[in-house]
Formats: C-alpha cells, sequence, structure tokens
C-alpha cells in the first residue's frame, strides 16, 4: 500500500515536473537572456556615445533597467552600466546626476568585488571632483585608483594606467604646482613604456608650455623672469619633437606654442611663417589642433607691427580669412570653445577697419554667448530629464558640449582651499536633487560656519586664518568620504553634501565635523577652532534654495543656542528663503 502509494505521489510529481518544465525552462532561459540583454545593452551603450549621445543615454538607461530587474545576478552589468552612465552624463553636462551614478556604480563594484569598475569609477569621480574645483577629493580619488590598480589580480591595461598619471600630473599642474608635476612624470613606472611615457611628457610639457607662456604675458617687464620663463617653455616644446608625425594634436598644439613663444621674443614673422607652413601640412579634412592654428595666425597677423597701410591691410585681409575659417571648422566640428574668442577678435577687427556696424553685431553676438552662460553656465534649466525631443536635436549637443567647455575653462576651484567654490557647488547640487527623484536615494546638506572667525582674524592675523580655512577645507572630503561635495560657500562658511546616506550616518559625519575640528593641533598659544553645523535632509519636492534655506536656518539655529554644535532642522519644518550671506548673530 505504500508502495503503491509512494508511486502515486513519485508520478505525480513526474508528471507536475513534466508539465512545468517549459515553464521553468523558459524561465531560465530569459533570465541567462535578460543577463546577456543587461550586458549586450551596456557594449552597444558605450558604442553609441562615439556616435549619438542620445542614443547612448537611451541605451545605458535600458541596461540599468534591465540589469536591475536581474537582482544580484544583474550586479555585474548594473556596475558597469551605472559608471557608463556617469560619463554620458558627464558629457550631457550633467555632473550632479553623473556623481550619483558614480556614486552607485562604485557600491554596485565593491558589493560584486569588481576592482576594475572600481578602479575606473575613482578615475571618473577624480576627474569630476578636478572639473568642479575640489582639489584634494580629486588627489584622493587618483591615489585611490592607482592603489586599486596595484591590487592583486587587476591587470589594468596601460593606457588606462598613463591616463590616470597624466590626470594626476595635469591636476599638480594646475594647481600651480610644476615640479611636483616632473616629478610625478619621472618617477612613474611609465618610464618602462617608453610610448605612454613620451605621450606623457609631450602631454605636459605643452601644458607647462601654457603655463610659462600666460606666468609671462602677465609678468611683464620683469625681464630676466621672463627670458627664463621663455627658455622652459621652449625646453618643454623640445620634449614633443620625440613623436611620431601622425600625432597630429601634439605637434599643432606644439606648433601653435611656439609660435607664440616666436612672438613673445618680437620674432613676428618667424611666427606667422610656422604657422602658415603647417597648415599647409593638412589637407582635405579636420584635424586635430587645426582651429588653434588658424586663431593664433590670425592673432598674429593682427598683432604684428606693419609699415604701412598698405601692409596692415592685407595683414587684416588675411586674418579674417583665418578667422573665419577657424569659425566655420567650429561650428562644423562642434568645437564651440573658442567661438567667444574668434568672434571677439573678428569684432576687433572689423573695428579697426571701421565696419562699425559689423563690429557692432558681432559684439552683440559675444554678449548673447556670454549671457546665456552667466544666466545658466550649465545649461541646467529644464535640461535635467533630457528629452527626447531635446536631445533629438543634434544642435542641442552640441551646445552641451560647447557649455560644458565653457564652463570647465571658468574657475570653480577656491583658490585658497583647494576645494570647489560656491559656483562650482552651485552646478552640482540640482543634478543631486534630481536624483532624489529616485525612491531609494537620499541627499543631506550641511552649512558649516567657522565661530568667532573674525576674532581669530583679529587676535591672530589673516594668516593664521587662511591656515584655518585651508585646513578646515582639507577636513571636510576626510570625513565626510571621497564621494562628498564639498565647497567654500562663502568666506568662512562651508557646504558638504552628502549622496545616498542614511540620516544616521549624516548626522555622525556633521558631528565627526565638529569634533575633529575642535581636535586640530594649530601649535598657536590661545588658539581655539570650533564650528557650528546647520543639518538637513532633502525632500523629493526641494529646490537647490528651499535646501539651502533650510540648512541656513539650522545653522543660525546652531549659532544662537551656543556655537559649537550641530543643529538639525527635519525637511517638515517651514524655512522662508533668506539670504545666505545674511550674518550670523
Ligand atoms: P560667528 O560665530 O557668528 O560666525 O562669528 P564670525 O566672526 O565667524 O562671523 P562674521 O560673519 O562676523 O565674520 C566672518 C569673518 O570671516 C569676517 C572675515 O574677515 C573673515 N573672512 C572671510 N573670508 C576670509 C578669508 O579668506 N581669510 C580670512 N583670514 N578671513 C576671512
Ligand atoms: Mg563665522
Ligand atoms: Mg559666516
Amino acid at each position: 500500500m505504500s508502495f503503491a502509494y509512494n508511486n502515486v505521489i513519485g508520478a505525480y510529481m513526474f508528471v507536475t515536473f513534466l508539465i512545468f518544465l517549459p515553464y521553468v525552462k523558459g524561465r531560465m532561459k530569459e533570465k541567462a537572456q535578460s543577463k546577456m540583454r543587461a550586458d549586450r545593452l551596456v557594449a552597444v551603450g558605450r558604442w553609441l556615445c562615439g556616435r549619438s549621445m542620445q542614443q547612448a543615454y537611451r541605451c545605458t538607461r535600458l541596461a540599468i533597467e534591465e540589469a536591475e530587474r536581474e537582482g544580484e545576478a544583474g550586479r555585474r552589468a548594473l556596475a558597469h552600466a551605472f559608471n557608463l552612465m556617469g560619463n554620458i552624463e558627464i558629457d550631457l553636462g550633467q555632473p550632479g546626476a553623473a556623481r550619483v551614478s558614480f556614486r552607485r556604480a562604485r557600491e554596485e563594484a565593491v558589493r560584486t568585488g569588481d576592482t576594475e569598475v572600481q578602479f575606473k569609477v575613482a578615475n571618473n569621480m577624480a576627474l569630476l571632483h578636478h572639473t568642479a574645483g575640489e582639489w584634494h577629493s580629486a588627489t584622493q580619488q587618483f591615489l585611490l585608483a592607482q592603489e586599486l590598480s596595484r591590487q592583486e589580480g587587476m591587470q589594468v591595461p596601460e593606457v588606462l594606467l598613463s591616463m590616470l598619471q597624466i590626470n594626476l600630473a595635469n591636476l599638480h599642474l594646475d594647481w600651480g604646482d610644476p615640479e611636483r608635476t616632473l616629478h610625478l612624470i619621472d618617477a612613474y613606472h611609465l618610464q618602462n613604456h617608453p610610448e605612454a611615457q613620451v605621450r606623457a611628457q609631450a602631454q605636459l610639457a605643452q601644458g607647462m608650455a601654457h603655463l610659462f607662456l600666460a606666468e609671462q604675458s602677465e609678468r611683464l617687464g620683469r625681464s630676466e623672469e621672463q627670458a627664463a620663463h621663455l627658455q622652459q617653455a621652449a625646453q618643454m616644446l623640445e620634449q614633443t619633437y620625440v613623436l611620431p608625425p601622425t600625432e597630429l594634436f601634439y605637434h599643432n598644439t606644439r606648433c601653435a606654442l611656439e609660435a607664440r613663444l616666436l612672438a613673445h621674443q618680437g620674432k613676428y614673422d618667424e611666427a606667422i611663417s610656422l604657422l602658415s607652413q603647417r597648415l599647409e601640412h593638412l589637407t582635405e579634412q579636420y584635424m586635430d589642433g587645426e582651429i588653434d592654428l588658424h586663431l593664433w595666425l590670425g592673432k598674429l597677423l593682427l598683432k604684428r607691427p606693419s609699415d604701412c597701410a598698405a601692409q596692415r591691410r592685407t595683414a587684416q585681409l588675411e586674418a579674417e580669412e583665418h578667422i573665419n575659417t577657424a569659425l566655420e571648422l567650429m561650428d562644423r566640428w562642434g568645437k564651440h570653445h573658442l567661438r567667444v574668442e574668434a568672434l571677439e577678435l573678428l569684432a576687433g577687427l572689423y573695428e579697426a577697419q571701421e565696419r562699425l556696424a559689423e563690429a557692432l553685431n558681432l559684439m552683440r553676438q559675444v554678449a548673447a554667448e556670454l549671457r546665456g552662460q552667466a544666466v545658466d553656465p550649465m545649461g541646467f534649466t529644464g535640461l535635467f530629464h533630457p528629452t527626447d525631443d531635446l536631445l533629438a536635436e543634434g544642435s542641442v549637443q552640441a551646445e552641451w558640449k560647447q557649455r560644458v567647455q565653457l564652463a570647465e575653462g571658468m574657475a570653480r576651484r577656491d583658490a585658497l582651499t583647494g576645494i570647489s567654490n560656491r559656483r562650482g557647488a552651485d552646478e552640482i547640487l540640482p543634478g543631486l536633487l534630481h536624483q532624489l527623484r529616485a525612491p531609494t536615494q537620499s541627499l543631506h546638506l550641511m552649512l558649516i560656519d567657522l565661530d568667532h572667525f573674525k576674532q581669530i582674524n583679529d587676535n591672530h592675523s589673516h594668516v593664521v586664518g587662511d591656515r584655518v580655512l585651508r585646513c578646515l577645507a582639507q577636513l571636510l572630503p576626510e570625513v565626510a568620504g571621497l564621494d562628498a561635495l564639498t565647497a567654500r560657500y562663502g568666506g568662512e562658511e562651508f557646504l558638504v553634501a552628502l549622496s545616498g546616506v542614511h540620516n544616521e550616518e549624516a548626522r555622525r559625519v556633521a558631528e565627526r565635523i565638529r569634533l575633529r575640528t575642535m581636535q586640530l593641533n594649530w601649535d598657536i598659544p590661545g588658539l581655539r577652532i570650533t564650528v557650528s553645523v546647520g543639518l538637513t535632509r532633502a525632500v523629493p519636492h526641494d529646490t537647490v534654495s528651499s535646501l539651502i534655506a533650510r540648512a541656513d536656518e539650522a545653522l543660525y539655529r546652531a549659532k544662537n543656542s551656543g556655537r559649537n554644535r550641530v543643529v538639525e532642522l527635519p525637511p517638515s519644518v517651514p524655512v522662508a528663503a533668506r539670504s545666505v550671506a545674511a550674518e550670523h548673530a
């Protein structure tokens, strides 16, 4: 009986198995396909990046959705997809959104132990920090990338390693530390890889030459220093010659720099003929660096002292032709970052020729371009959701790029402290806030103000005051973590934005900032530094100003209740927006 019973059960189970087999197989296949789909979508997204940004964006969104659907199995693809998304968002001029994507990529990569993605993310975040002006954080991220690259089992392609080193060196160059820049390149193991070494050196050489030329023009009149800088610039340029002639970008840039060098020495004719010869070499399609050559040729033709009116007229005509060619190339190849410079140059030329109506017209265009940047430097308004319509227009992409590039040249770094300045923070905050629409995200903001700082300046001098500001700026990313946004928001007021942490953690960070500040060792008798911190959490209906206003109100209460403390204000407390710069009583 029991035997028969077991048989029946067995048969029943067998039949059930047969019935459900196709379903189970279907599910398994679906799962496998779906995982492959996420991977494939990432690959396609990557491929699309060089071709159509709007399609790359959509494809990567799909990859993220697909990988999220997959749960555990999709985590690897998810890390890759978020990293790619961050890159696309950088290209679309959304640094805030890119930060959140990179942070997500890092989380997933840490979870799956994927050091390669962690390496890439650290490198990407470093570049983001660099453009946001956060020098300390950028350095830390680069060092983290370097550390990851040395881990067991990591096989970072040589080209990525050399990029890392170049980026780090560029960071120091940008920070005005050429010594350290050179040291970095010399010390690095690129020496084992001659080609990468040469490339890195060439890029730096040009950067340094640029720096020396810029310094030289600022310090006109101090002839000894001037001569020394020119000498250094010339030596730097020498190094570029070792690159093969097919490296057009390096050679075109070198040529433009050499011409500048000659012009600085008053050798205009030589400079002009150098540039003309170089341009004759370049035929047919656009070559990297060609726009620069045309622009400099135009500039130098206009600058060269002329003996007579006829000679001046000829030079002006030639210059006009070159500047127009440069403008055409910019339009055709979407390289708009030099547009303002070219238009101004042309306007100056028209003015000299007394073509005043045309000059005025051009200056209006320049003003419009500059106004566009000033009102909305990164073109943020309405562009957080790159809608299909918006992205469908190719010109919008070019516009984005132009704005990003223009904005990149602007100073977002606070010169004293090496963290972002208010402008940098204002560009990033909207993107961080926007991400709150996803239910799992969070954003905390704190404003940190030094207590009785005026007295510190009065009692210990401004030099000490500046030192305190610098130390605090360095402490913030250390305590708040590598992915936090840290900025000097006003004179002695700092901002920290934390994405993706719980309330508790945000409170801990705020409290640690307060404690660590107290514990800083100054070696100055009687110097005691404390900060007050206003903390708040963002909610989806917040705007940047409502968020800041709430943090500011929290800070105000911290000041009023005795200073050297953290006050948190929940989002439910209504706060009338008031000027952040308002004095705290
Ligand atoms: P409270 O505790 O209420 O914040 O008092 P406080 O003295 O810190 O505030 P107050 O706003 O009266 O003074 C801020 C001071 O910060 C005044 C200004 O001289 C100083 N400060 C602003 N920027 C700099 C800077 O770049 N370097 C130095 N050394 N001091 C600065
Ligand atoms: Mg203060
Ligand atoms: Mg203040």
